[in-house]
């Protein structure tokens, strides 16, 4: 077996257990090498909002969470799994910029499980443009789930004219609703999972929960693979 990311060989001690469960080796896509270079957020003083750790003690928002309390009266509940750190960029690079679909194998399994501990009523990945369908060929958000049953409730409004990516932060955080919801009615007194790839700003998770705030939802919480 190949590492997906380096191409070199993992070496596998195979184990009583792996021989009766063998889906566990089957399931290490990396090696051990490259694993380590992609890390967790730690879960000790974590902000309640995004999930950054590194808070004070009795301090139950940072900076960016707060900004979006006072603009809608409510905060997302984020879960990042992730460091954004030069490998997960350089991961997001080769998985979402060219396109490599092989590359969802490698977070499938932990972030699939991950999710499904979470209890909701509905999960929603984040919808990517036509524009992105048709260079990329597959939604990054969907790829990374298996085994969970998601809802394609939203779909994106308007063709932007600049992917978040290429944009700055203050760019990002003045850019308008791109999605719409498409049955509310569904949503209200329920609780909402939202699923993305990567938090940066939080703006579009932002954009995505305020429409099922605005359904009656009860609860919106979200995932992202990296923040
Ligand atoms: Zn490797
Ligand atoms: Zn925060």
């Amino acid at each position: 077996m190949k590492c997906l990311l380096c191409n070199k060989i993992i070496s596998v001690r195979l184990t009583i257990r792996d021989i009766f469960w063998p889906s566990e080796i089957l399931n290490q896509a990396t090696c051990p090498e490259c694993t380590n270079k992609f890390v967790h957020w730690q879960t000790v003083n974590r902000c309640r909002g995004c999930g950054r750790s590194g808070m004070e003690k009795g301090q139950l928002l940072c900076s960016e969470c707060n900004y979006w309390k006072q603009m809608y009266g409510w905060y997302l509940h984020h879960h990042g799994i992730y460091r954004y750190n030069s490998m997960m960029k350089e991961y997001m690079r080769r998985y979402k910029f060219d396109g490599d679909y092989r590359l969802r194998k490698v977070f499938q399994c932990e972030f699939s499980t991950y999710i499904r501990q979470i209890p909701t009523d509905y999960i929603v990945p984040i919808p990517i443009t036509t524009t992105t369908w048709q260079t990329r060929g597959f939604n990054q958000v969907v790829g990374l789930l298996r085994e969970v049953p998601y809802l394609t409730a939203l779909q994106t409004k308007i063709e932007k004219k600049a992917p978040q990516s290429s944009k700055n932060r203050q760019e990002r955080l003045a850019a308008s609703q791109p999605f719409i919801l498409k049955t509310p009615a569904k949503f209200k007194h329920k609780k909402i999972l939202l699923i993305d790839d990567v938090y940066t700003t939080g703006r579009t998770l932002y954009h995505a929960a305020e429409l099922f705030h605005q359904a009656g939802g009860d609860w919106v919480g979200s995932v992202s693979l990296a923040r």
